[in-house]
């Protein structure tokens, strides 16, 4: 089939379902033939990948534009420049991660060269969704491509216009041997799921993630799982509010709310709800002062799914809007603060992945803490304090998978923190070595020579009365 793209630029052919066993198999075999296995192969697909990425920048970017009408500048950053910059560092770094580690050992088994090897798992699938199609694909990729994988990747057939240059791509740059493209929406992920994988990277929903997880146990293939959830803020008020609010809003309207780490609800002392309102309008102006809808900064909402979605949240609230609401024809949604808002709300339900954004009042930090500690652990935590014991009783009595103390989404240009979730928002790790590790397993080796046989005589039968005696 050819399933229609969400813009009118294009359609996205389906990889036939008979051809998907076809390519699986290919890749099998060609991993057992050790192709990906030299360190000097993998650095230079990973080069490859950095070069696709440095050659079409500007088409990447226009693919993104027109899936999610996303800006330039947020393609390049987010995206784009960020795989090109990793892939880069990954063939820098792959000697260091791939080196046998050896063990520190009591003296008698020294001789026996205790080593962990850093083995590839073998053929593996990467799943993505539609919010940042680019670097949900490539960065599990360059992951795999460090480790010495085969891989088939499957983008989201939202984002079609993406994920159809993507299949074009991937051919003239990496080796067609061992990394593959296969479009298509759930036909061809069923198929995809039916086969066995020596490890699945899924990046999307958790409802979708459980189908995932069913197909996967068939197999017994281990997973990561990158998902989503609720990722609250918690204000209490000590930290500069006009900065606070300039920094979460920031965090809100990127992609327009649809991204995993997005603030989903802010949970502020009642005190300073009004203060924090008027700050939110503040920052709104100065990002958009020609008004959202008519900015160049914004991107839309992916489908008239998710759009209807939004809308019909923002129509069942029983908080107050403070400003924003509005919609446009092209599927802009206005960035939207929602005040006193309280459990029970229809913005408290789903994640809201979209620029509304809900104020929760509470009466005390403690108060935010047991309503974060009463939900599905988040993705990200973000909390915005100057006060010490706040932090430490967050960092003491919440889970996320991300703590972030006084900003959003900063957390993900650290190269060298891992990130992933805990609980609902998922498990595994990724961006640069916690990617390469997810499609690597440790490999405890020994090597016991003739020498040793005197320090291993008593483990033989007859197990006699001395022997029990040493
Ligand atoms: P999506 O609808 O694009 O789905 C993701 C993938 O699952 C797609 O490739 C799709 O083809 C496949 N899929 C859909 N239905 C399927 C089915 N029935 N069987 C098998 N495969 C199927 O994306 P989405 O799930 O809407 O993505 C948004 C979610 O992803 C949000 O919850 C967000 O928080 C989460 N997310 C998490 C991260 C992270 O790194 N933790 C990053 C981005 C998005």
């Amino acid at each position: 089939p050819t399933y229609p793209s969400l813009s009118p630029h294009a359609t996205m052919k389906a990889t036939p379902v008979d051809e998907i066993p076809k390519i699986r198999a290919a890749l099998r075999e060609n991993f057992r033939k050790g192709i990906t296995r030299p360190l000097s192969w993998r650095r230079h697909q990973l080069l490859q990948l950095a070069r696709m990425m440095q050659e079409n920048a500007d088409a990447l970017a226009e693919s993104l534009a027109l899936d999610l009408g996303r800006p330039r500048m947020e393609a390049y950053f987010a995206e784009v420049g960020a795989v090109m910059d990793r892939a880069i560092i990954c063939a820098q770094k792959l000697e260091e991660w791939t080196k046998p580690e050896s063990v520190d050992v009591p003296d008698w088994q020294k001789s026996w060269s205790p080593t962990i090897h850093k083995a590839s798992k073998g053929t593996v699938l990467i799943i993505s969704p539609w919010n940042y199609p680019l670097i949900l694909t490539l960065q599990p990729l360059y992951g795999a491509i460090s480790a010495g994988c085969c891989a088939v990747i499957k983008p989201s057939e939202l984002a079609a216009n993406y994920a159809a240059l993507l299949a074009q791509l991937v051919p003239k740059y990496l080796d067609h041997s061992t990394y593959r493209v296969v479009l298509g929406a759930v036909p061809e992920t069923t198929k995809l799921l039916e086969l066995q994988w020596d490890h699945i990277f899924y990046t999307g929903n958790g409802r979708i993630a459980r189908i995932i997880a069913t197909a996967a146990a068939k197999h017994l293939t281990p997973l990561t799982l990158e998902l989503g959830g609720k990722s609250p803020v918690i204000v209490d008020g000590t930290f500069d509010i006009g900065l606070a609010a300039k920094r979460i809003l920031w965090g809100k309207i990127n992609n327009a709310g649809q991204i995993c780490v997005a603030p989903d609800h802010v949970l502020v002392l009642r005190e300073k709800q009004e203060e924090l309102a008027a700050a939110f309008k503040a920052a709104y102006d100065l990002f958009y002062p020609e008004g959202a809808l008519n900015s160049t900064s914004i991107s839309r909402i992916v489908s008239d799914a998710h759009f209807e979605r939004l809308k019909g949240l923002l129509e069942r609230t029983k908080g107050e809007i403070v400003f924003g609401g509005k919609t446009n024809v092209k599927r802009g949604f206005e960035p939207t603060i929602v005040k006193n808002v309280a459990e029970g709300d229809s913005l408290l339900e789903e994640e809201i992945f979209g620029p509304i954004l809900p104020l929760v009042p509470v009466d005390s930090v403690q108060e935010a803490i047991e309503f974060v500690n009463s939900r599905d652990h988040p993705l990200v935590l973000y909390v915005f304090t100057e006060d010490p014991k706040t932090k430490k009783a967050i960092i003491e009595e919440t889970m996320s998978g991300n703590l972030v103390f006084n900003d959003t989404f900063q957390q993900l240009s650290v190269n060298e923190l891992p990130f992933g979730g805990v609980g609902e928002s998922g498990y595994g790790r990724q961006v640069l070595k916690y990617s390469y590790e997810n499609f690597t397993y440790d490999r405890a080796c020994i090597d016991v020579p003739k020498s040793a046989e005197p320090t291993l005589e008593l483990r033989y039968p007859p197990y006699t009365e001395e022997k029990l005696a040493f």
